[in-house]
């Protein structure tokens, strides 16, 4: 039977504000996002019969319908009127409610492999467009690389390639809400906002220090208030050379930029020994 490993890459937040809160509940955002080397392997391979089987090596990971990557098959297989199935193995080494689009980024890679896997050709926008049904974040992972994303995030601009940023993943050993952490953002009295079109020309000239110093998520508000301990690690990686430091997401990961990958290790030894979970990686 035909079989396909595909990368699902997980993704920072260089920016992200919220606008306000629309009438249908989500929130309006704009965000810089960008991928990043860190990645779920996930294998598809083809069944004969009309089926989604699902597994994982993350005990913790739902393996029923919930399961985002599970979704984005069925949706796949509706859309398309696919008369054969798929068995799904999911790799996680991204961590789970993190703030780094694992969920995503692995429905994500369903869609683009059941697209190869069945030869059915279907262009990249058509499959983000489709993504969006699973979550705002999808059509993101689908296109991937640096990107400008407004609406619930789902409206996405590509911006020039940011690769090769050394990065420092720092996350502290519990999960963070994204809906709970929205919950209580008080968009009105938001206090410090990113300087997004300033970020994009920074960007587009590829200046790696005003990028770093541009870093900023509206959420930290929320989460540092719940767990003071994120604006702790912040203030450690600054210290330890970061040239930025921000909360990914809704958090609790936090990333900051080092100007090389030496010295992103060098810190990351300095937060070993702690419950934290730590990952030095490269923007893609
Ligand atoms: P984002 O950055 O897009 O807000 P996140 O990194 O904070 O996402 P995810 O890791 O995508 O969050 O997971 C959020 C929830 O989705 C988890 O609690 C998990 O139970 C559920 N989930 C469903 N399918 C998956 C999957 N394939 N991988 C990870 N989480 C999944």
């Amino acid at each position: 039977m035909k079989k396909l490993d595909i990368d699902a890459r997980g993704k920072i937040n260089l920016t992200l504000d919220v606008l306000f809160k629309r009438l249908d509940g989500y929130h309006e955002v704009e965000m810089i996002m960008q991928t990043i080397a860190l990645k779920d392997i996930i294998s598809i391979e083809l069944l004969s019969r009309r089926d989604i089987v699902l597994n994982t090596n993350c005990k913790k990971l739902p393996q029923d319908e919930s399961n985002l990557a599970y979704q984005a098959a069925e949706l796949m297989m509706k859309e398309y009127e696919l008369d054969a199935g798929v068995s799904i193995d999911i790799h996680k080494n991204i961590p789970l409610a993190a703030g780094l689009a694992g969920g995503s980024s692995d429905a994500a890679a369903v869609i683009i492999g059941i697209n190869e896997l069945f030869e059915l050709k279907i262009p990249k926008d058509e499959l983000m467009t489709l993504g969006e049904r699973i979550g705002a974040d999808v059509p993101f992972c689908i296109l991937g690389k640096t990107a400008f994303a407004r609406g619930i995030g789902e409206q996405l601009t590509p911006l020039k390639s940011l690769s090769g940023l050394s990065i420092l993943l720092v996350k502290p050993p519990y999960c963070i809400s994204t809906k709970e952490v929205y919950n209580r953002l008080d968009v009105k009295n938001i206090k410090i906002r990113p300087d997004t079109k300033a970020m994009i020309d920074y960007i587009e000239h590829q200046d790696i220090d005003k990028i770093a110093s541009g870093l900023c998520n509206v959420l930290e508000e929320v989460t540092i208030r719940l767990y003071p301990e994120l604006g702790d690690i912040k203030k450690r990686m600054l210290e330890k050379g970061a040239l930025g430091s921000v909360m990914s997401g809704s958090g609790p990961s936090v990333f900051g930029i080092f100007e090389n990958i030496r010295d992103a290790k060098r810190a990351a030894d300095d937060f070993a020994g702690t419950d934290n979970w730590i990952f030095v990686t490269k923007t893609e």
